[in-house]
């Protein structure tokens, strides 16, 4: 087998990590060899890759190509004289501006390059996002990007080393303006030396480089008085020296190239900064507490001032379903019993569940924005600073919050709770915290009866629920928990814009599960309620004498005092202790969806009064069964049974209590 050889020169600004990558090529089998006529040390060794032997010589850090130091010297000295097949420009890619220079120097003497974006890690983490694509339409060379403190991207910058390249497109050029370009010209057509491009000697020339000089001198042409010409004529035009202006030209192009190229997605420092300066607000003593209040408020006028209009979409083609299909099984020669299961309970169950997903979506979608900003983080703090003067954990606020989206999650957040007592006292409150499960109760109700205010009346039943739960744990706190609490470390991220893919992300996660949910749990208890709704047999549909009515007529008594004391919100809240949608499936169920729709029948046997005391039963009644069973899981037996049975009996306390006194008055 024939093995192809090629000799490869690193180069790069200092510190940009050749030595690293040299290593990393070289596999650390360097020898450093002492380079003839030079104090300095170059390093040379060899590495296999496929069927070519590669010698690589590690050049000292330099910034540009003038030979003003030894270092530069010797670097140009190889790359000129001994003109390596290939030259890798290692660049620190966090600071590309300046580590470009060198490379467009290269560039334009025609060498063979490559752009290696080294210390890639240091790029990610400062979130700069560079376009190599861009790089590459305007270079026309290989670019590889390579951590080479790792060895990541080794293996791809030595295929790109071995590669035959296609030659580059070679078509790079600065463009330094007329006046100048115009010299470049004039000095590039008498100029001729096998080997380098005319235009780059021709610009090295204009720069002053003796070597060139010479070396155009020893070929025979004199071309000294041409650049003494250009430059007295250039230099009369611009205000300062002729170097000056062609560096500045450089920068000038790479100051565009990097704003067309990079785009910082953040500056960790930066952010901070700005971070700081939010906060100094949002976090401030007397205002912090208000702006969440506020922050909530604003979430929920945004969920249902976009989601209500939705809602009533599904809304109205879910009475054409139920209606539709019903009659179609008939007409058909579907019993009617089957056109009842199809359009009585699962229509009229799961669909008046289902209208509700519009605003449990963007519920979802709020609280996934409000948790990339950063701001759920200060939310917590807020509160973590107001429950701490109470006396009670801050660390439970994280929890708390969590329980927003399903209480379950939020239970077993509690695990990063050191104090067993204070993670105890945070499960049991926890419940209080308004799940989306509850919301198209809050909905449901809030719609029929305060149209105008729905925000309003929702957003207080979410708020109830977190007062509930500081004033249950502080009282809980004296009897069961007694001690001292500790402080708390909590993390602040520094704000940022949450990125639309994320939040449609984590919407489409949590919101998929509440369809499911709908499909399983939801279906199964609405067939269920159909089923005990049509028995014993011949009996009236939903009516008082079928099973289902009878078990609600048992609890209904139990339930007057509250304001609504009909059997179905009994059936409703019993079947809501399965999952809490099903209140709102129950409701379907037994009601239907068809003609009239659920919000007029609402309208009839409830009054705004018993209507905004069943929303407060509702929130605080009972877990959902998962709930318990996770509360059980966590600790034991006893504490489940305790928090549901705590939670009935205050439900039952401030929904009677909200009922007989809001009768004094309306
Ligand atoms: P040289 O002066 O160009 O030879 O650079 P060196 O190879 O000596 O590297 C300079 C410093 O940068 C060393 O501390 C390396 O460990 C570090 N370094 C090299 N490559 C990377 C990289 O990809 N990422 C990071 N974070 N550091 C690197
Ligand atoms: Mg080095």
């Amino acid at each position: 087998m024939k093995e192809k050889k090629l000799k490869i020169a690193l180069t790069g600004n200092p510190n940009s990590g050749k030595s690293t990558v040299f290593n990393r090529l070289t596999g650390g089998y360097a020898h450093v060899g002492n380079w003839p006529g030079v104090t300095v040390e170059k390093k040379e060794g060899k590495f296999q890759f496929r069927d070519c032997e590669v010698t690589v010589v590690d050049l000292p850090g330099i910034y540009s190509l003038s030979s003003h130091s030894i270092d530069e010297q010797i670097a140009r000295d190889f790359i000129m004289k001994e003109k390596p097949d290939k030259i890798v420009v290692i660049v620190d890619a966090s600071n590309l501006e300046r580590n470009l220079y060198l490379f467009t120097q290269l560039l334009e003497s025609g060498a063979n390059v490559i752009l290696n974006l080294n210390m890639m890690d240091i790029v990610k983490n400062k979130g700069i996002v560079i376009d190599t694509k861009i790089l590459f339409e305007i270079f026309g060379v290989p670019i590889v990007e390579t951590v080479a403190s790792k060895g990541e991207g080794i293996e791809e910058l030595k295929e790109a080393i071995v590669n035959e390249s296609k030659k580059t497109k070679g078509s790079f050029r600065i463009d330094y303006g007329d006046d100048i370009e115009l010299e470049i010209g004039r000095i590039e057509r008498i100029i001729n030396l096998t080997g380098y491009p005319p235009r780059w000697l021709a610009i090295r020339l204009l720069e002053g480089d003796r070597e060139i000089l010479e070396m155009t001198k020893k070929e025979g042409k004199n071309v000294e008085s041409q650049v003494l010409n250009s430059k007295k004529r250039l230099e009369e035009h611009l205000n300062h020296e002729l170097e000056t202006a062609l560096v500045e030209k450089r920068y000038a192009f790479l100051s565009g190239l990097i704003k067309e190229s990079i785009s910082k997605k953040y500056d960790l420092l930066e952010q901070l900064e700005i971070s700081d300066r939010i906060d100094r607000i949002l976090l401030n003593r007397y205002l912090g507490i208000p702006i969440f209040l506020g922050m909530m408020w604003l979430l929920f006028q945004f969920v249902f001032t976009l989601g209500n209009p939705i809602s009533d979409g599904i809304k109205i083609f879910m009475g054409w379903l139920g209606e539709s299909t019903s009659y179609g099984i008939e007409r058909f020669g579907g019993s009617k019993w089957l056109s009842s299961l199809v359009s009585d309970g699962i229509i009229g169950g799961v669909g008046s569940v289902l209208v509700f997903l519009p605003p449990i979506f963007l519920l979802f979608l709020a609280i996934a924005i409000l948790e990339a900003s950063g701001y759920m983080a200060r939310a917590a703090f807020v509160m973590d600073r107001f429950m701490h003067a109470l006396g009670l954990h801050g660390k439970s606020f994280i929890p708390m919050v969590m329980g927003f989206g399903c209480n379950i999650p939020g239970i077993m957040a509690t695990r990063t709770m050191e104090s067993q007592k204070d993670r105890i006292l945070t499960i049991l409150v926890i419940p209080l915290m308004s799940c989306t499960a509850r919301l198209p109760i809050y909905t449901l109700f809030a719609g029929a009866f305060f149209a105008e205010n729905q925000g309003w009346v929702v957003f207080s039943i979410y708020l109830l629920g977190i007062i509930l739960a500081i004033i249950v744990a502080r009282i809980f706190k004296g009897l069961f928990f007694k001690g001292e609490v500790f402080p708390l470390i909590m993390e602040l991220p520094p704000y940022c814009m949450p990125t639309l893919k994320g939040v449609l992300i984590h919407m489409w996660e949590r919101g998929s599960l509440f369809i499911k949910k709908a499909g399983t749990i939801i279906l199964g208890c609405v067939v269920l309620i159909w089923l005990l709704a049509s028995l014993p047999l011949g009996v009236e549909y939903a009516s008082k004498e079928s099973l289902i009515g009878q078990i609600g007529s048992f609890f209904a008594p139990f339930l007057k005092p509250a304001g609504f004391g009909f059997w179905q919100a009994g059936v409703a809240l019993l079947f809501g202790i399965l999952a809490k949608e099903v209140v709102v499936g129950t409701f379907g169920t037994l009601y239907g969806v068809k003609e009239a729709g659920l919000t007029n029948v609402i309208q009839e046997v409830f009054t705004p009064l018993s209507a905004y005391a069943f929303m407060v039963m509702s929130l605080i009644y009972i877990p959902c069964i998962a709930a318990i069973a996770t509360i059980k899981r966590e600790t034991n037996w006893k504490w489940a049974l305790f928090a549901a049975g705590y939670s009935i009996l205050l439900g039952w306390l401030l929904a009677t209590g909200i009922y007989q006194v809001g009768k004094i008055f309306f």
